[in-house]
């Protein structure tokens, strides 16, 4: 009988642009043995985040850059195998950060935690009852403080951060609008998870369509793309309005500025004239509001406040394709991989 294998993904090159497949490579190792104060998980579910994309280049950002010829980091749940981890158990499962291969070994630091299956899909610690979930959560209410009656807009509306963002708006009592890429992510958007309109991003005359769907103009934009979606709504930002700033993802892949004339002249004017206050976080700075976030996203997802989609393609082979494709919008939902069986049974939450 052959020894189990562990697939890993590792970075082999760096991309220029947009990456390939070919910025990666699939190798097979041996499965670790855990030391002293450390665990071996077995990979169920990958969570594919633009951030990775990030994590591609060589340079300074908020997150550290992968190592090339190292598997890609990333947050997976897996399931312990074997433990020399006083607070870890076989069969226990859990959320680490071993990255991108079949098997990993941690020493429980970080963000590693339990993940109990009685809150919910074991992947929705990836996405809802997580890292995204906390990001939607934690930004627009600290920076978007959002007031009954106010405008809320946000965009990637049907993505992992946008659709929370947008049914927490709701549930504080907003005139919630999404922006989404194509017809079916906005009927989703704005037929199933509630939003009171939602618009396409790919066909014409955005700033003219945002501006008769937003009637009272714009107090929270939650920024998580940029590009021709910001400049839309630059112009119908209402005084006093908060901008939180999530991500940029329409130029991750960018390699140089866009063309066209200067524009933060303007910017600059209209932050002083409209009193606008734009204010960048990461996730994490908002650590601290852990629990508050898992009492308040765990009730609302119970009670079918917060509905929450995923996108879920089998096998770690797909990472590289799939990380591609997310980038440019071909994810409907939160992108999960699943990396071996869910032992759990399926339908619940
Ligand atoms: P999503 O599930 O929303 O997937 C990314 C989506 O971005 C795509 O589906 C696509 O949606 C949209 N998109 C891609 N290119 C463009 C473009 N050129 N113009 C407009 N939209 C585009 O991802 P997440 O919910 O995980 O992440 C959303 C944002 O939040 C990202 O910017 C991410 O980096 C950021 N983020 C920030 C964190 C922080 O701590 N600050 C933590 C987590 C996420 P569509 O087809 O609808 O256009």
């Amino acid at each position: 009988m052959s020894a189990p294998r562990n697939r890993q993904v590792l970075l082999k090159s760096r991309p220029d642009g947009e990456p390939t497949e070919g910025n990666f490579e699939i190798v097979e190792g041996t499965i670790p043995e855990p030391a002293a104060g450390q665990f071996v998980a077995r990979t169920i579910y990958l969570s594919l985040d633009p951030y990775m994309r990030g994590l591609m280049n060589d340079r300074e950002s908020y997150v550290e850059p992968a190592k090339l010829g190292e598997p890609m980091p990333g947050g997976a749940v897996g399931q312990v195998t074997r433990s020399n981890h006083p607070d870890y158990e076989e069969g226990d499962f859990v959320l680490g950060d071993w990255g991108w291969r079949e098997y990993g070994v941690s020493d429980g630091s970080g963000a590693t935690r339990k993940v109990d299956p009685a809150d919910g899909p074991l992947s929705y610690a990836l996405g809802v009852l997580g890292m995204p979930g906390m990001t939607a959560y934690t930004g627009l209410l600290n920076l978007g403080r959002p007031e009954p009656g106010e405008t809320v807009v946000v965009a990637a509306a049907s993505g992992a951060v946008g659709s929370v963002v947008g049914q927490v708006g709701k549930i504080k009592g907003c005139r919630v609008v999404g922006i989404a890429g194509g017809e079916r992510k906005c009927r989703y958007v704005a037929d199933e998870l509630g939003f009171d309109a939602c618009l396409d991003h790919r066909e014409p005359d955005l700033p003219g369509r945002l501006k008769a769907a937003c009637p009272d103009g714009i107090d929270v934009y939650f920024e998580n793309v940029g590009g021709p979606v910001f400049d839309a709504v630059l112009p119908l930002l209402n005084r006093f309005a908060r901008v939180p700033v999530c991500g940029l993802v329409a130029q991750y892949n960018a390699t140089e500025l866009p063309p066209g004339p200067d524009r933060v002249p303007l910017l600059m004017q209209e932050i002083l004239v409209k009193r606008l206050a734009f204010e960048g976080f990461i996730v994490w700075d908002f650590a601290d509001q852990w629990e508050e976030f898992v009492a308040d996203m765990g009730g609302w997802v119970r009670d079918g406040l917060v509905k929450y989609r995923e996108d879920v393609t089998d096998g770690l082979e797909n990472a590289p394709r799939q990380l591609i494709g997310l980038l440019k919008g071909e994810n409907f939902g939160k992108k999960i991989i699943r990396v071996g069986a869910d032992p759990t049974p399926p339908g619940r939450a």
